[in-house]
């Protein structure tokens, strides 16, 4: 029995994290396979939005082929005396938690990268058409989000139409993106949390500053404030960014106590402009992830898009979910695109002088916003394919990593106060762990043969 008489399914937030695999599901909209997809809001005027009305352009979802997969787009137009552009962005964001909310439909990710599937058991209980989920769209809106007074939602199917807005909606993201370009975190006296993702990761806020964009890279500074003017009481909410604790790593008192607060105790402090010690925590919906490469000693970073696998030998998937659920975890940093573009991207670890591999598409993206030098010295994967050759490539380009190499290979190579070397053939060891290359190996019981081991007293490391 569904929430709603005239929708065929249920409705509620039991359904959010629910997964449709592949054999359950009638249709895939969007998602990898297909390279346009999109959602967005726009801010309308009252006389341009037809509050309530639902508009399908191309096939429907019966005349879609059952197991199939197409471009797909969501165009939203809003109005109200309080809506303006500042507000697209979070309502935007609310597509994700809304559709989820729906008994057999399964959204992920969002803007130019959205992936939906719909159930067959939905599909054969009587959702055949988008109708009835723009209405349960419309209404949760007006229901969720005061200031929306009038609500039309599109759904495209049409390739050519999707193309077209497709087009037009990359040009928006960007120029909502550039917006705070410029404007510095110590101008400002707030910042803005978000606690949406908290129903896929309990222990996760987003801080959203002028220089460190949220890590779904849908929500500005500009937006988070919009959002927490209209709606305070919601998931977007202002941050006293309080006093400065450490100026490079980006720690202040207001986020640590924001932080404690919306985690329940779970997280207690947090650094900003890095991907180690209490770094800023990974939901699930990041856009790429910075991953910390050790043989190199640099960060690679990988985007969602990114198919196939990396230069360490993982994909995108296995190193989001490294990271990934609220935590904290050492050297696996999931990010926004746009925080590559600020002058804080990882500050405190050397920023672009600790980046040493990322795919080509990406560089594109942020090229203009690259040091120079880094544009040459940054491999992607048409230069590198493996550590050893990202080793070659590195160390041919002089990329500034190449210095710390040297620096620990001369200090290994004499052992002084406070470090040991011992020859031997092989020691044996009850229980050891070595972290590499994002995986923990234990040993047990194990006899572990080498030339020569030096046991040295550890500096603090980025
Ligand atoms: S990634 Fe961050 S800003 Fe984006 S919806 Fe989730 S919590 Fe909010």
């Amino acid at each position: 029995m569904s929430m709603f008489d005239d929708i065929p399914v249920d409705v509620g937030v039991i359904y959010e994290g629910e997964r449709i695999r592949k054999d359950n599901m009638q249709v895939e909209l969007g998602g990898p396979k297909q390279a346009t997809k999109f959602e967005l809001v726009r801010a309308k005027k009252m006389d341009e939005v037809e509050d309530g009305k639902v508009i399908v352009v191309g096939p429907d979802l019966k005349d879609l082929p059952e197991g199939g997969n197409v471009p797909f787009g969501i165009y939203i137009e809003v109005a109200g005396k309080d809506i303006e552009e500042d507000l697209e962005g979070v309502t935007e964001r609310r597509i994700h938690e809304y559709l989820n909310f729906i008994e057999g439909i399964m959204h992920l990710n969002q803007r130019y990268d959205i992936w939906i599937r719909v159930s067959k058991k939905s599909f054969q209980k009587g959702l055949k058409s988008f109708v009835p989920v723009g209405k349960v769209l419309a209404r949760l809106y007006k229901s969720e989000l005061p200031f929306v007074e009038k609500i039309q939602i599109t759904f495209i199917t049409d390739p050519v139409k999707v193309k077209e807005m497709y087009d037009q909606a990359i040009q928006i993201y960007d120029a909502r993106d550039a917006k705070a370009r410029g404007m510095k975190d110590e101008e400002v006296d707030t910042f803005y949390g978000c606690t949406l993702c908290q129903s896929f990761a309990p222990t996760h806020m987003c801080v959203i500053t002028p220089q460190r964009y949220s890590n779904c890279g849908s929500i500005s500074w500009f937006d988070g404030r919009a959002s927490a003017q209209v709606d305070p009481k919601g998931p977007v909410f202002a941050i006293n960014k309080g006093e400065l604790l450490d100026a490079e790593k980006g720690e202040f008192s207001g986020i640590n106590e924001s932080i404690k607060q919306k985690t329940l105790g779970s997280v207690d402090k947090v650094w900003m402009y890095t991907g180690f010690g209490y770094p800023h925590t990974s939901c699930g919906c990041f856009e790429a992830m910075a991953f910390y490469i050790p043989e190199v000693e640099g960060y690679g970073i990988v985007d969602r898009g990114f198919k196939g696998v990396t230069v360490n030998g993982l994909p995108f998937s296995t190193l989001a979910d490294s990271g990934a659920g609220g935590r904290q975890v050492d050297g696996f940093h999931g990010i926004a695109i746009e925080y590559m573009r600020s002058p804080k991207f990882l500050q405190a670890d050397g920023g672009w002088d600790r980046v040493v591999w990322m795919p080509q598409s990406v560089k594109d993206r942020v090229k203009e916003f690259m040091p120079k030098e880094a544009v040459e010295t940054v491999a992607t994967e048409k230069d590198a394919k493996t550590v050893d050759e990202l080793k070659t490539f590195l160390t041919q380009k002089n990329h500034p990593v190449v210095k710390r190499w040297k620096t620990e290979a001369t200090e290994e190579e004499t052992t002084t106060e406070g470090e040991e070397a011992l020859e031997t053939t092989a020691f044996p060891v009850s229980t050891a762990t070595v972290s590499t290359g994002g995986f923990k190996i234990i040993f047990k019981n194990a006899k572990i043969h080498a030339e020569k081991v030096i046991i040295k007293r550890e500096k603090p490391k980025r």
